[in-house]
């Protein structure tokens, strides 16, 4: 960092009060990676006697949901992540929920084109397509820029005439750099030629979440964006938008991604994201959160245990260490043995299974599907012990006795894994659905079809209903075991996988 930008930072801190917030989008389960930011961005603000917010971008509305959005707040409150001012508590920056804040986006979309920084693009797919096409088939490596949109006057009068869909873009650089500061990596130079013409507003009205999350950062007086490394490259739209306004700029700082072993982008497809899954595996708050706050940031004396207490008195964002955290869970497991271990006395340790599996609720659920084949009480343990259990102790052999051969078996666990993917809706009918229409594609029949998805999940085929099975240890724990059983199976070969990949689209199962 420069001398200039050192003082800029240190200038900011003492002379505003800090706010920082997550903006999670309320779309499927609530991600590890949310928490990790959430942790880093209350930190922050803690140790700089601020506030953290909590603010939901649900200006996707056809992928956004209420449930994902309670989600949010349970798996945060569970971690100990509490915010100060968020949709669920209100405060004096609201509504904090994008949906309930069109007209304000509007507003700001008006501005910009009033001052002459945006237009109103009435460009179709097909053109934009045909567009991107010409500047590749041209030899250049760029991105679209206002003058490659411009319709004639007449062509442009034509379409506002026939009251055709518009976007609202913003006007951006055609080529030279952007240099945008960050906390934790100084000035960093992003090419303006790559930036496209962003658009703010979509055809139906709705802002992308770059104009809301500028307009809202803006006028909730966030100070500090501590945010993913994945979000580097819409600085340079950010920073314009700021000037574009007239509007001081929060303190950027993009924290390291968390990322799989393999070193990719920590996913869903290769481990489990959904804070409910540590949950359900029976991980313990603490643990979680001591081993988030590992990944990429370290004590002053380097201990490894330490609680959010500890963190919040030591915290300095300096420490970030900015080299691709792996999400490792073995590590987990290790660091969560020894808060079970050494922290929690044995009352504790009743007090935390009986909120974790052994409460009324759980019973609740689970007794529906067992009380029918239940002679004695002793019967319910042995019964329901794959639901709590983690990982399953199957092999090779449990899925012999199966009519289908391996491949087959492999086949079906890896259609599934796939499909349940984007099921965002996990209930028991939706699940049904999902498995039976897949089973006629197999043109199987539901029972043999759902065979090895008995072993996966709850270990034989002699239990109870596979998919309220499913329904109740939820799509990370069904999948994570799913993921498993093929292991078992044998693994899938690079080879195999491509000819599994174009089998599955010749289903043409649709979304
Ligand atoms: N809605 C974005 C997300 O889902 C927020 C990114 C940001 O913090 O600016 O992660």
């Amino acid at each position: 960092m420069t001398y200039n930008a050192v003082l800029l930072a240190w200038e900011r801190l003492v002379s505003m009060t800090v706010r920082t917030r997550i903006a999670p989008s309320p779309t499927g389960d609530p991600h590890v990676g949310t928490a990790y930011i959430a942790l880093f961005n209350l930190c922050f603000a803690k140790q700089h006697g601020g506030q953290f917010i909590l603010r939901i971008e649900d200006t996707d509305q056809l992928r956004s949901t209420a449930k994902s959005e309670q989600m949010i707040y349970d798996s945060l409150r569970w971690l100990g992540l509490d915010w100060d001012e968020g949709p669920d508590k209100g405060g004096d920056f609201g509504p904090y929920r994008q949906s309930e804040r069109g007209d304000i986006y509007q507003q700001y979309a008006q501005q910009l084109i009033d001052q002459g920084h945006a237009f109103k693009c009435y460009r179709t797919p097909k053109e934009l397509d045909e567009l991107r096409a010409e500047i590749k088939a041209d030899g250049e490596n760029r991105a679209l820029k206002p003058f490659d949109l411009l319709l004639s006057e007449a062509e442009q009068q034509q379409r506002v005439n026939d009251g055709q869909p518009f976007v609202v873009r913003m006007k951006v650089p055609e080529s030279g750099t952007c240099v945008v500061n960050d906390l934790l990596r100084g000035d960093i130079e992003l090419d303006w030629s790559m930036v496209d013409a962003q658009i703010l507003l979509k055809s139906d009205g709705m802002p992308t979440y770059h104009l809301a999350n500028v307009v809202d950062d803006h006028l909730m007086q966030i100070s500090h964006v501590l945010r993913g490394e994945e979000w580097i490259n819409s600085a340079p739209k950010h920073q314009l938008l700021y000037q574009y306004f007239d509007w001081p700029m929060p303190q950027l700082c993009h924290l390291p991604l968390l990322r799989n072993p393999d070193k990719s982008k920590l996913s869903k497809r290769k481990n489990p994201t959904s804070i409910l899954y540590y949950q359900r595996m029976g991980y313990l708050a603490e643990a979680v959160v001591n081993y988030l706050a590992r990944m990429g940031w370290s004590m002053p004396d380097e201990r490894e245990k330490f609680s959010l207490d500890d963190m919040l008195t030591a915290f300095d964002i300096q420490r970030v260490s900015l080299g691709g955290p792996i999400f490792d869970l073995d590590k987990l497991n290790w660091l969560n043995g020894l808060w079970i271990r050494e922290s929690l006395t044995t009352e504790q340790l009743a007090d935390q299974l009986t909120a974790w599996a052994l409460n009324r609720d759980n019973l609740l659920a689970v007794l529906p599907q067992v009380q029918a084949r239940m002679d004695t009480l002793s019967d319910f343990i042995p019964k329901t012990a794959f639901l709590v259990s983690g990982q399953l102790t199957i092999t090779e052999t449990d899925f012999t006795a199966l009519k289908l051969d391996t491949n087959e078996q492999v086949k079906i666990l890896q259609f599934c894994l796939w499909r349940f993917e984007n099921l965002n809706d996990w209930q028991r009918d939706a699940l049904f659905a999902e498995l039976s229409g897949l089973a006629e594609a197999f043109e199987l029949k539901l029972k043999d079809f759902l065979a090895p998805l008995f072993i996966a999940v709850a270990g034989t085929t002699a239990s109870f209903s596979v998919m309220d099975a499913m329904a109740l240890l939820g799509s990370d724990m069904t999948r994570a075991r799913l993921r498993y059983a093929i292991e078992v199976l044998g693994g899938v070969s690079k080879k195999q996988m491509k000819a599994l990949e174009r089998a599955y689209r010749c289903l043409n199962l649709g979304q």
